[in-house]
């Protein structure tokens, strides 16, 4: 919870909105996906931007491109080119049991966790002679960080 800027009045946050995904592209020399995603958390009331968080993207993809160059019996150094068909969400969860695994009940000692959950294809091309291989895989990766290490905005 924080203070809305626009009705001033203590607000809950819309958690349906997208997250911004900045410049996530696909590095087949260093075997990742690279960017960022930063997640907004915006008032219920007003669609204020109250804080936000920026994710670094570093999701490690080496088993997907072994597994291309392994069936189509290509090099470990052969040329790769990827292509990204991506769409992020956002997530929100609510730990609601402590390190014991017992419940809390008292809502203030809840933590909750805000952040994305990405998925799609990634889409491997590689050329051998006069043979073009190309396959599609699927990607999915996630991350969350706890609402209180959001940055307040004002
Ligand atoms: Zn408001």
């Amino acid at each position: 919870m924080a203070r809305c800027q626009s009705c001033n009045k203590f607000a809950g946050y819309d958690d349906s909105h997208e997250p911004e995904v900045d410049d996530l592209e696909v590095d087949v020399v260093g075997e990742e996906i690279l960017g960022a995603i930063c997640v907004a958390l915006i008032s219920e009331c007003c669609g204020d931007v109250m804080k936000e968080y920026s994710f670094d993207v570093n999701h490690n993809i080496s088993s997907e491109i072994a597994a291309f160059c392994k069936k189509n019996k290509l090099a470990d150094n052969a040329e790769l080119e990827g292509e990204l068909s991506l769409e992020a969400e956002m997530t929100s969860r609510t730990q609601n049991k402590d390190r014991h695994g017992k419940p809390i009940k008292t809502f203030r000692y809840m933590k909750t966790f805000y952040g994305f959950s990405v998925s799609g294809t990634m889409t491997l091309r590689a050329e051998k002679g006069k043979k073009s291989f190309e396959e599609e895989v699927e990607i999915t990766f996630d991350d969350d960080v706890q609402a209180s290490n959001f940055e307040e905005l004002y």
